[in-house]
Parts: C-alpha cells; sequence; structure tokens
C-alpha cells in the first residue's frame, strides 16, 4: 500500500483568539483568582498559550455559592420549557462557532482538526440538542412524575476530550434544572473558557454554569465543598477512588467515570479489512486517549497472522503530525507526564518479553509525539496487557475458542467497552450477553451516540452519562 504524499493543508488558526491570560468563570463573569496561576502549552510545539487562574478554596467557596443562589432563584423556578430554550441556543451557538472550537481544541489538546471537526465539536453540539430535548419531558422519563434537580453538580473532567466531555457533564445537568461548577483539566483549559464565553453570548442567567481552572487541588476543594450536592468525576482510577473516599458518609450523590482496558476480539470469520479499519480506528483515534479505546486486540488464532499483516500494512499508511493538519490521523501526546508513561509502560512490554512494532514515522522535533505500536507475543500476565496505557499502543492476544475470547476480554479490573467483529448475529448476541463491559460494540468501534448510555463496570466506574439513563445522575 503507497502512502500518498500530500502538500501540508493545514487549517488557519486565525479563527481563534488566544487571550494572554485568562480569569475564572464566576457568576456569569471573568473574575481574577485568589491564588496563583499556570502555563497551558501546545503539545504539538511546546508554545506557551495562556496564563490561567488556578482557582483556591477561596475561589471554588465563591463558585459555589454563585451556583446554589443561581439554583434557589433561577434555574430550579424555571419551566423546563424555558431551560430547554437556553440549551438550544448554546447548541446552535456551538454549531455557528464549531471551527473556532474545533481548531482551539486542536491547540490545546494536540489531536488532529479532522476529529475535532469531524467527531468532537458536532457529537457537542448534538448532546447540547439532545438535552435540551429532555428539558420539559423530564415527567416522561421514567423518574417519577415530578423529578427534582439535585441542586449544585461539582463536576471535574481529563484532557483527553475536554469539550466534549463538558457537554456530557453540563447538558443533562443543566436540562435537569441543577447548576454546575465544573473544572477542566489542567493541560486542556482553553474551550472550556471559550464555551464560558458561549453561555455569556446565550445570555445564561449568571452562575448556573460557573467554570473553575485549576488542577488536582482545585477539583479536590469542589468534590469536599459542603454545598456540592452532586460529584461528577471522569478521569483516572486513582483519583476516582480518592474522591468516593472523599464524599464517603457525605449526602453528596457521586457518579465516577474511570479508565478501560477494551477487548477488541476478531473472529476468523470476520470481514477482515473492516475489522482492521476498525481496530485502527479503536486504538490511534485520539493518539490512543480514549477511555474506551480497544487497547488490547484479541484475534482469533486461524486469522492472526492475517490479521496482523494487513494492520501492520495499514498502520504504515499513518500520518503522524501537525495536528492542524487537514491530513493528519495522529496528532500529537497531550503531555510530557503521559508520553512519560506511555514510554515506561512500552518498555516494560519489550522487557517481559512482548515484540514491539511501529511502522517508519518522523516524528516532529519540537513536542510530544510517539509512534502508532503493537505488541506482539503477550500474554494475560503482561502489564501491557493489564494496565490502561493511555496511548497509540496496542497490546495483541490470540484465543481458540468463544469461550476463551470471553474469559480473556473480562480478564480485567475495567469493565467499559468492548468491540466483536463476526459475521454471526447470534454470536454478537451471545457474545454481548457475556462480556462484563457498559458498551459493546458490533463490528464497529467508536460510535457515540448522545442518545446512547455510557459508562463501565468494576473499576470502570458507576453511573451512565448520555441517554435517558443520562437524566438518573442529576434527579432526585
Ligand atoms: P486524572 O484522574 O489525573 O485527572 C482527571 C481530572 O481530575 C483532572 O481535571 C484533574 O485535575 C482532576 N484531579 C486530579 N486529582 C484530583 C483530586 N484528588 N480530586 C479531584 N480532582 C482531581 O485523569 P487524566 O489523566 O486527566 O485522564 C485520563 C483518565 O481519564 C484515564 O484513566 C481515562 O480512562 C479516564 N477517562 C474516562 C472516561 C470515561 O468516560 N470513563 C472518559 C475519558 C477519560
Amino acid at each position: 500500500m503507497t502512502k500518498f504524499e500530500y502538500a501540508p493543508a493545514p487549517e488557519s488558526r486565525a479563527i481563534v483568539d488566544i487571550k494572554p491570560s485568562y480569569g475564572l468563570f464566576i457568576d456569569g463573569d471573568f473574575v481574577d483568582g485568589h491564588g496563583k496561576s499556570f502555563k497551558t502549552i501546545s503539545p504539538s510545539t511546546e508554545e506557551v498559550l495562556a496564563e490561567i487562574a488556578e482557582a483556591d478554596d477561596a475561589d471554588v467557596d465563591l463558585a459555589v455559592k454563585a451556583a446554589r443562589r443561581a439554583y434557589t432563584r433561577v434555574w430550579s423556578k424555571m419551566s423546563g420549557a424555558e431551560r430547554g430554550k437556553y440549551l438550544f441556543r448554546i447548541a446552535r451557538i456551538i454549531q455557528e462557532r464549531a471551527r473556532e472550537f474545533a481548531v482551539l481544541e486542536s491547540i490545546d489538546n494536540g489531536k488532529p482538526i479532522k476529529e475535532t471537526r469531524d467527531v468532537d465539536v458536532p457529537i457537542v453540539a448534538a448532546h447540547f440538542f439532545y438535552y435540551a430535548g429532555w428539558a420539559d419531558k423530564l415527567s416522561y422519563a421514567g423518574y417519577g412524575p415530578d423529578p427534582q434537580p439535585l441542586g449544585v453538580a461539582g463536576q471535574v473532567i481529563p484532557w483527553n476530550f475536554p469539550l466534549l466531555m463538558l457537554a456530557w457533564k453540563i447538558a443533562p445537568a443543566l436540562a435537569c434544572g441543577n447548576t454546575v461548577v465544573l473544572k477542566p483539566a489542567e493541560t486542556t483549559p482553553l474551550t472550556a473558557l471559550l464555551f464560558a464565553e458561549v453561555c455569556q453570548q446565550a445570555d445564561l442567567p449568571p452562575g448556573v454554569v460557573n467554570i473553575v481552572t485549576g488542577a488536582g487541588e482545585t477539583g479536590r476543594a469542589i468534590v469536599s465543598h459542603p454545598g456540592v450536592d452532586k460529584v461528577a468525576f471522569t478521569g483516572s482510577t486513582d483519583v476516582g477512588r480518592a474522591i468516593a473516599k472523599a464524599v464517603a458518609g457525605s449526602n453528596k450523590r457521586v457518579t465516577l467515570e474511570l479508565g478501560g482496558k477494551a477487548a477488541n476480539i476478531v473472529f476468523d470469520d470476520a470481514p477482515v479489512d473492516q475489522a482492521v479499519e476498525g481496530i485502527v480506528n479503536g486504538i490511534f483515534f485520539n493518539q490512543g486517549h480514549v477511555c474506551c479505546a480497544g487497547s488490547r486486540l484479541l484475534v482469533q488464532e486461524s486469522v492472526a497472522e492475517e490479521v496482523l499483516a494487513k494492520l501492520k500494512r495499514r498502520m504504515k499508511t499513518l500520518r503522524v503530525g501537525d495536528p492542524l493538519d487537514k491530513n493528519t490521523d495522529v496528532g500529537a501526546i497531550n503531555s510530557a507526564e503521559q508520553l512519560a508513561k506511555i514510554r515506561e509502560l512500552s518498555e516494560i512490554g519489550e522487557a517481559e518479553g512482548a515484540e514491539r512494532w511501529s511502522p517508519k514515522c518522523d516524528l516532529p522535533q519540537n513536542g510530544f509525539w510517539f509512534p502508532p505500536t503493537i505488541f506482539t507475543g503477550v500474554s494475560q500476565a503482561h502489564r501491557i496487557a493489564r494496565e490502561e496505557i493511555f496511548g497509540p499502543v496496542l497490546s495483541v492476544l490470540t484465543f481458540r475458542t468463544p469461550k476463551e475470547a470471553v474469559e480473556k476480554a473480562n480478564n480485567t479490573p475495567f469493565g467499559l467497552s468492548a468491540g466483536i467483529w463476526t459475521d454471526k448475529g447470534s454470536r454478537i448476541l451471545w457474545m454481548a450477553s457475556q462480556l462484563r463491559a457498559g458498551v459493546v460494540w458490533s463490528n464497529t468501534f467508536n460510535k457515540f451516540d448522545p442518545a446512547s448510555p455510557f459508562g463501565g463496570y468494576k473499576e470502570s466506574g458507576y453511573g451512565r452519562e448520555g441517554g435517558r439513563h443520562g437524566l438518573e445522575a442529576y434527579l432526585r
């Protein structure tokens, strides 16, 4: 297969206006924080993009109080139809400003523009449209005739899908009549701050949405604030555990969306070319920074050689580089810390005896990069088969029978997602009933729809986001 050489096709940065510094968005206005500040950089160039306020306990307190006032005086009193109007307005503004959001997200996160433009931002808008539609129909959602909001939601999100995770958190919370204090991840605050501008543009009543930036300490302050009624967290299993401990014994409701180590299972009757596309999408989409990434390929022994040959051929065509180039398939790793973690686990994979392979690729000089990588000869005991690498690294294992595939797939502390590739409908249904995973895709992977619930079992967390099920987390 030839890798066609294309001329560079960079998307223009001119559409975004990155300010030199940003304050916190509290009670409808941008305000200076009391704390220190930190820098957000572009992971593809290491260029400093902006100085960001780090919210301390006093700032978080102001944000929670603003959210409480807005909840009591305005938002919980408003009819669902009125709340829906605001959400529809936000959804439309996001669509209008889609290119701006896509470019900004690519710059701050490092993910390719074709993903932010065609996946992240459209799903964000769809999520707001979807929950806008629920706002006046909550009595028909199956949670009783008159379900009530919880109050103030404290929401903490990760850096892999910054705007999308914000949408998953804010849209259902607001639709149900709650107000929010949200903290984006410290390496990707810019699209959340642009979203704050959208709230102003939509005339959202002050205090309904508050965005406070900062790192773990700011997150801890939100989660442990006594004025917060509900905690919604997406991030690592370790931090999820700490949060569960911190809120234990309080009246706070909690949902946790944590890590994963999904099995992508390819049977000998699978359409191989499609399966290869699904494997590539499963692990190299978003540089593998995906909680539900298909990071363990389980391939039936009789077709393993063919699948691997085709997979390697396909991997040689992946373009790694400038996130703003429209031809880029794999962008930059989000941070130096994450790159170090991916490198470390990959070295452990080699040391434990697995065989490492990457296509030849010229990586840029500056920034954080890791080539698409596969490990073969992986056993279930290997750390690369057990731990979440959260990068473009695939561990390949084989199986002989469907029963063995199920056993291997379920042999993980996580349970977020899985993929099945086979021609047989009956096998898809049987496998899906056996797999301990919140989402099971068949003959596809990484498909998201706002109407479909998403969430995990075991160490992947609890609660569901998306769909009618996603309302439950925000209703009494
Ligand atoms: P992380 O847990 O380090 O950080 C997530 C967020 O929590 C960040 O905003 C961080 O500042 C904050 N935080 C850190 N310590 C905290 C504390 N003690 N109290 C409160 N907040 C704290 O995770 P990450 O590295 O940013 O994200 C990657 C992880 O997220 C992966 O494990 C991935 O699987 C998971 N993830 C899960 C889903 C899902 O829906 N299940 C989606 C995306 C990412």
